[in-house]
């Protein structure tokens, strides 16, 4: 499994998270199976699965926003070329582009597989998905099996070796999804809230920072708060702030998460407004991933590291929230 991964690895090193240009090895006649995943968490829960028996060319890559993603040159062939779209779902990629590129072609959602699993799992707002599943390994580790069971319709001569990588890869994923959980909870209850300039922590929230009892009675929603309105690109409002400011002050919470794609200038007008009211927050200076899975030479580059790295990010900045002689 860890030769597995360090391939994945070095390809994803070298080839900037993610992306493989078109070359004479992925040639209509090659075995392998082409595959479009259209974002790297994705790509990271796929590769583990198909390992050398796949191309996997990942759609929105770096920072790039999956969703308000916008199709760019040479995206149309990527769509052509793959035999297999693996995209996550529950209305990510909700670009009528990418809707129309894929409508005929063999694809499969891991939102959507999830969903049908664990529907009562879901996190909805307003009736609609929260589309950020992946953020509990637990839940996104569902989506494994039915990755293994479409490439081995695919290619029936190695459904046995998918198969067997598709159980290592949950083996291994609930193992990180139990180290996630532990760190987490290794923060003092009272600390644990998590304010962020995108709404991506639901799920991780639930998963890793609520207390037992508020995972079971559905009342963790407290622990984790973003601005309404500051989806990546978006601005901050009069109203936003108050709301932010209030939940803060209410929950006597220190900290303020920024993500890597997102613009921290918005979240620094809170910082303004709490100052002036006599209560110390401030920004993070490690940016979280949340859509984004960050650049090479990050250690969110792969799927595991990211998830990882937020835990580890956000355990070091919470268990502080009562050091502080400011505080
Ligand atoms: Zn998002």
């Amino acid at each position: 499994m860890f030769i597995i991964r360090l391939q994945f690895l070095i390809l994803l090193l070298l080839t900037s998270c993610g992306t493989r240009k078109p070359t004479a090895v992925e040639s209509p006649s090659s075995d392998k199976v082409q595959v479009l995943c259209t974002t790297a968490q994705v790509a990271s829960l796929v590769s583990s699965v198909a390992d050398d028996r796949a191309d996997i060319v990942v759609l929105i890559q770096g920072e790039s926003d999956p969703h308000s993603y916008q199709l760019v040159k040479g995206d149309d062939e990527k769509f052509r070329r793959a035999e297999v779209i693996f995209y996550s779902g529950l209305g990510l990629e909700h670009s009528p582009a990418i809707t129309r590129l894929m409508a005929k072609k063999e694809k499969l959602s891991i939102g959507d597989s999830i969903k049908l699993q664990r529907p009562e799992l879901l996190i909805t707002y307003a009736n609609l998905p929260d589309p950020h599943i992946w953020m509990d390994v637990s839940l996104w580790k569902l989506g494994v099996k039915d990755i293994a069971d479409l490439f081995s319709r695919l290619r029936p001569e190695y459904a046995k070796e998918f198969q067997e990588r598709a159980k290592a890869e949950e083996e291994h994923l609930e193992k990180v999804h139990d180290q996630i959980k532990t760190l987490c909870q290794s923060i003092p209850d009272a600390y644990r809230y998590l304010v962020t300039t995108h709404d991506a922590f639901n799920y991780f929230t639930r998963a890793y920072l609520a207390i037992d009892d508020e995972r079971q009675m559905n009342t963790w929603q407290p622990r984790c708060f973003a601005p309404e309105g500051l989806a990546p690109e978006a601005q901050i409002s009069t109203q936003d702030i108050e709301k932010t400011v209030n939940h803060i002050l209410k929950y006597n919470i220190h900290w303020i998460f920024s993500e890597s794609n997102i613009s921290q200038e918005s979240i620094q007008r809170v910082v303004e407004v709490l100052k002036r009211k006599g209560h110390t927050v401030e920004i993070a200076t490690t940016a979280l991933y949340g859509d984004a899975m960050g650049s090479s030479d990050s250690v969110g580059c792969t799927y595991e590291g990211m998830m990882l790295f937020n835990a580890e990010t956000i355990t070091k900045f919470l268990r502080e929230s009562g050091n502080g002689s400011s505080y």
